[in-house]
């Protein structure tokens, strides 16, 4: 075998994750190398220009909860200039009353202040942020262009390596360090520590070194649509963003006084076809009823003028799967980011980059991290043997066979 060229730290899959990742390690003074099989990054489920993001506050775990709080300030801080701020809502479910003091009692035991999450009346809203439901207001809730984002993480960085149109095949250690083959099976890079950022293409590279990881497509589509200044539903239309059964961006006013919306999305579990369906178009309409509150909005006053079609990749318990890969020690997995990439990939920024670093992880309290917190993200929740958490962190799994854990499921 001739000698690949090697680096220190590699990093596989130039999405959002791969790059938030890459970007933290750089800014820390790292020398980078990162890998795509693609001839530039974010052009697979992070090519997506219509993301959103805000604490998550409804149904789900308790960890879950604490978890997208510590997630969603970290990204607030980390986007700067391309983070675009303008609000989100989250209207209270049909089925249930507007109930002020429990809302408030909610907020405050997830560590929720005003500015981040405060509860509204219909009229209240209405004066906020233009809407005539009841609702918890998210006033920092933002959007970002991932695809501008994955970027920006990767631009003009001097200890930077880039290294495109090469799609990794499987992996092999060999005497402690780790070697990247190609599809021929030539060895075409190595690391001491590779971070594995490829989405749902983590479970070949990782069935490549013995490791059986429970990951799943959901299949997603977003619909773009224009709407007439003249018709019903311009009136309807939100200023700020919306989140419930579905989400919308704020409607954008149109140079000849029309309106473009961004509604999504489909979740097609178990799928991973990416042509484009009227079946998700219908769906999204139907969400933007229910969003808008308007039952009667007639699906031609949501005329279709472009879509996003991705591949979400989602685990069995739905946290993404971050962290160490404590059966194979230089392995760093970052995957499962399912449908918030923008609040876990600035999560494994983090705490990818203190593992890496072989930094204290209590150094991650500062953040609001917790052990039981890092244990819930681990890979090694999945392995038999190494569920115990916290103190089994660093414990070896007794095998690879997947185990999952009977968390609730969250959207
Ligand atoms: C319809 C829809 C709506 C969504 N809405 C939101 C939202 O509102 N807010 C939000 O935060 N998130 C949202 N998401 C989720 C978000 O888009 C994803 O979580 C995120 O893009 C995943 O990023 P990633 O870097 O993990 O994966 P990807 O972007 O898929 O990147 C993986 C990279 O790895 C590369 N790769 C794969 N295999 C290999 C290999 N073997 N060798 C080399 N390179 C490889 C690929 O080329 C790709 O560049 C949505 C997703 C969908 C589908």
């Amino acid at each position: 075998m001739t000698k690949p060229q090697h680096h220190e730290i590699v990093v596989i899959g130039a999405g959002i994750c791969g790059a938030t990742i890459t970007n933290e390690l750089l800014e820390r003074g790292k020398a980078v190398c990162i890998v795509d099989a693609a001839p530039s990054p974010a052009s697979a489920c992070s090519s997506h220009a219509y993301a959103i993001a805000h604490p998550h506050i409804g149904k789900g775990s308790p960890r879950l909860l604490r978890l997208t709080r510590i997630a969603f300030l970290l990204a607030e801080a980390r986007w700067g200039a391309v983070w675009h701020q303008h609000g989100i809502f989250q209207p209270t479910k049909k089925d249930r009353e507007f109930d002020r003091a429990a809302i408030t009692n909610h907020l405050s035991a997830l560590g929720l202040d005003e500015t981040l999450a405060k509860p509204l009346s219909a009229g209240e809203a209405s004066e906020v942020c233009g809407i005539t439901q009841s609702g918890v207001w998210l006033a920092r809730g933002a959007s970002l262009n991932l695809f501008e984002a994955t970027n920006q993480a990767l631009k003009n960085q001097e200890r930077l390596t880039c290294i495109w149109n090469t799609r990794v095949a499987r992996l092999e250690n060999r005497d402690g360090q780790w070697f990247l083959f190609n599809e021929n099976n030539e060895a075409i890079l190595s690391a001491d520590k590779l971070v594995i950022a490829t989405a749902m293409d983590s479970k070949a590279l990782m069935a490549s070194i013995g490791i059986r990881v429970p990951l799943k497509p959901v299949r997603g589509q977003l619909s773009i649509f224009s709407i007439d200044k003249n018709d019903p539903w311009a009136e309807k239309l939100p200023r700020v963003g919306i989140s419930g059964e579905g989400y919308c961006l704020p409607a954008e006013q149109q140079m000849e006084g029309g309106y473009r919306w961004m509604v999504g999305s489909s979740f097609d579990e178990g799928e991973d076809d990416l042509s484009s369906r009227e079946l998700s178009d219908e769906f999204n309409r139907e969400q933007a009823r229910g969003l808008v509150d308007y039952a009667q909005g007639k699906s031609s006053g949501l005329k279709k003028c472009g879509d996003f079609v991705g591949v979400r990749c989602v685990a069995g318990d739905r946290l993404p799967m971050i962290g160490a890969l404590v059966q194979r020690p230089g392995i760093f997995l970052a995957t499962a980011l399912g449908s918030r990439g923008i609040l876990w990939s600035a999560l494994a920024a983090k705490l990818i980059s203190a593992q890496v670093l072989d930094e204290d992880l209590a150094l991650l309290t500062r953040f609001g991290f917790a052990a039981d917190l890092v244990a819930a993200l681990a890979p090694a929740r999945f392995f038999a043997g190494a569920l115990a958490a916290p103190a089994a962190l660093g414990a070896l799994a007794s095998n690879s066979k997947p185990v999952f854990p009977s968390a609730p499921k969250t959207k």
